[in-house]
């Protein structure tokens, strides 16, 4: 998604919960005095919420797909159970207690929002991101999936494609399994695991070709 269309979606949102105020300042007060005192440098904190952000989470919801991919014992655990499964890597904790995995095949496309607010798999996927919490990308995934998915995402997929939309909640916190790329035969699952993006998890995009940056 581009800067531009995150702009746009950002527009729109015009009912989105702003942080309160109160509890910005005192973690900004926290955060400063911990600085101050040397307990943490300023580089540390911003590396941690970016670690979260952009690397812990789906990087490891990566690995658990590059599994998923190399053993198909292992696919089958997890979608039976892909909170059991995900612990057999070791992954797991805080807001991902009841994780479903959905996946995707030749002809259904699987795609998640949170139309309530932003529930989303944590121990998988890190944070959500802004977009994923507006009330534009919300309505408009339950609405006209396959619209959003090609003007936002630039994901266009063919009309024969079936588009299911699961609705992520804080019972139940739905990701996607992504359709293993053609000629990733031979792959290791560190290699399979670098095709994996965070938005071929929630399904507004498809994992990396091989060779694709
Ligand atoms: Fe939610």
């Amino acid at each position: 998604m581009t800067t531009e269309q995150i702009r746009s979606l950002a527009q729109v949102d015009r009912t989105a919960p702003t942080p309160d105020p109160r509890i910005a300042a005192r973690v900004k007060a926290l955060e400063s005095l911990l600085i101050d005192k040397g307990f943490v440098t300023e580089e540390a904190v911003d590396r941690v919420a970016d670690l979260y952000e952009k690397e812990v989470g789906p990087k490891l919801g990566a690995k658990v797909v590059a599994r998923a991919w190399a053993d198909p014992d292992f696919k089958q655990r997890l979608l039976e159970d892909a909170t059991a499964a995900c612990r057999e890597l070791g992954i797991g904790g805080l807001q991902g207690e009841d994780m479903v995995v959905v996946e995707n095949t030749e002809g259904v496309h699987n795609a998640l929002v949170c139309t309530l607010c932003s529930c989303y798999p944590w121990p998988v996927l890190g944070l959500p991101p802004n977009w994923y919490k507006y009330p534009a990308y919300r309505s408009r995934m339950v609405k006209e999936p396959r619209a959003l998915l090609r003007e936002e995402f630039g994901l266009d997929l063919p009309e024969s494609t079936t588009i299911r939309v699961w609705d992520t909640s804080a019972e139940v916190r739905y990701w996607v399994l992504p359709q293993r790329p053609e000629g990733t035969e031979g792959m290791s699952e560190d290699e399979l695991a670098e095709l994996v993006t965070r938005d071929a998890m929630i399904g507004v995009g498809l994992p990396k070709r091989v060779g694709e940056q």
